[in-house]
């Protein structure tokens, strides 16, 4: 499991912080990642999934049409 910090700045981003775990759209490496698990009953964090801060998630909230990488890169570039 991993803690809840922001992707973008490692701030704490608990949900009762406001912070949220933003799904983005699924490469065919999530998709097999997911369908992997189902398959073994395991559990983890999905590759495609990420914790944001109140700060930047409603950036992230507006962006999951996208892949991570892609969101991610344009989220960097928003925030420096
Ligand atoms: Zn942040």
């Amino acid at each position: 499991m991993k803690p809840p910090c922001c992707a973008l700045c490692g701030d704490d981003a608990f949900e009762d912080l406001a912070g949220a775990l933003v799904a983005f759209a699924e490469r065919p490496a999530d998709a097999a990642w997911r369908e992997r698990m189902e398959r073994s009953g395991g559990v983890g964090h999905p590759p495609n999934v990420e914790w944001f801060c109140p700060r930047h998630a409603p950036a992230a909230r507006a962006r999951t049409h996208l892949p991570i990488d892609v969101a991610l890169t344009q989220l960097r570039e928003l925030t420096s």
